[in-house]
């Protein structure tokens, strides 16, 4: 049976004892996938001829405010919606605008998301008004070719008019580039220098060995962060930033322009002792690691439960097990850690 959506912040439902797992991590950041589909097959992401879920598995949006609401009432501050592509969910602006009164109040501090950009130039004005102040943006390449062959289905244009768009709106934009042998060595600078234009931020990521579909082949792609640091070092003076935004990003400025570049090492250098977030998948299994197969089934409390002391206990226990890290590793020239589920069903 579904329930009132929880008010985070009033009497009824104070703010109490935050998330901390088992070994003393806290937890504030929450990643929630709103759909598995999407509208390109990026080849790194999804087979081309992905199956996805019957529609009656996804979380509803009701499912997916009662579940968010738990976490921000437990002390979660960033929400970050993601997919698939969150934007081909039809009625999602509605969980936009569920999600923003949780800004108004104060119990979470941001709302964000990530996208492909196919769909932002029709949403971002909205985006903007329900409190979203930032949307990282996935882009690999700015060649209008290289990106209709990796992508198998998308087009450049469109998205580059939604990131014109996101900034019309006030929205900041972080482009994220997956880094791939072959392909990123070339468009390290373009990228770089378009940004520094536009004033966008930039982070590279290490691929990850996640999905069935290839993860195994996809060694040869892989291109350790440490030898795109090392080319920008020919040509820019790097400048290591001790911030970090809690999260697995390690930021270098370039001297000569000010460009701010992260890196997301999960390969070469892993990052899980500082993790705060985990991830709510469409379906509703909580993932507390994105490398771990272990998973708790939170859609079945949400539909079989009335009350949220059923939900907060599931979401504390899983919490408590969340696992000290991942194992991807692609370093003995064979990939270990292989998750077998996609970064489209956990949310990337
Ligand atoms: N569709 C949206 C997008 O592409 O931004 C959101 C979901 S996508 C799964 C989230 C992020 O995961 C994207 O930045 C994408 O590049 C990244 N990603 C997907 N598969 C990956 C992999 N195997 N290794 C590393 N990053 C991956
Ligand atoms: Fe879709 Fe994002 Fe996966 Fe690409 S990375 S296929 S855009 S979900």
């Amino acid at each position: 049976m579904l329930q009132t959506p929880i008010d985070v912040g009033t009497t009824a439902c104070p703010v109490r004892r935050p998330l901390i797992d088992g070994l003393c991590r806290p937890v504030s950041y929450l990643r929630v996938s709103v759909t598995d589909r999407c509208d390109f097959r990026c080849t790194y992401c999804m087979a081309d001829r992905v199956q996805f879920l019957p529609r009656k598995h996804l979380l509803t949006l009701e499912e997916l405010d009662r579940l968010c609401s738990a976490f921000i009432a437990l002390g979660v501050t960033k929400l970050r919606v993601t997919g698939g592509e969150p934007l081909v969910r039809r009625d999602v602006m509605g969980f936009f605008r569920s999600m923003s009164r949780h800004l108004d109040s104060g119990a979470l501090r941001e709302l964000t998301l990530t996208t492909n950009g196919s769909q932002l130039a029709r949403h971002a004005a909205e985006l903007a008004a329900c409190g979203v102040r930032r949307v990282n943006v996935s882009l690999d390449t700015l060649d209008a070719g290289r990106f209709a062959g990796l992508t198998r289905r998308g087009q450049l244009a469109p998205v580059m008019e939604g990131i014109a768009a996101a900034r019309s709106a006030g929205l900041r934009v972080k482009i994220n580039t997956v880094a791939l042998r072959g392909l990123t060595e070339g468009e390290l600078f373009p990228l770089v220098d378009w940004c520094t234009a536009e004033g966008h931020d930039l982070t590279f990521i290490e691929l990850m060995p996640m999905g069935e579909d290839g993860a195994e082949s996809r060694i040869g792609q892989f291109l350790p962060l440490s030898e795109m640091r090392a080319r920008l070092a020919d040509r820019f003076t790097l400048e290591p930033l001790a911030e970090t935004t809690g999260g697995p990003a390690r930021y270098v400025r370039l001297a000569e322009t000010g460009q701010k570049i992260g890196f997301i090492t999960p390969l070469s250098h892993s990052f899980c002792e500082s993790c705060n977030r985990v991830r709510l998948s469409c379906t509703g299994e909580l993932y507390t690691c994105l490398g771990q197969e272990g998973s708790s089934d939170l859609r079945s409390v949400v539909r079989n439960t009335a009350g949220n002391d059923a939900l907060e206990a599931a979401i504390r226990s899983a919490i408590l097990r969340k696992p000290r890290g991942h194992d991807f590793d692609y370093s003995r020239g064979q990939p270990r850690g292989v998750m077998a589920r996609g970064m489209n069903h956990t949310g990337g």
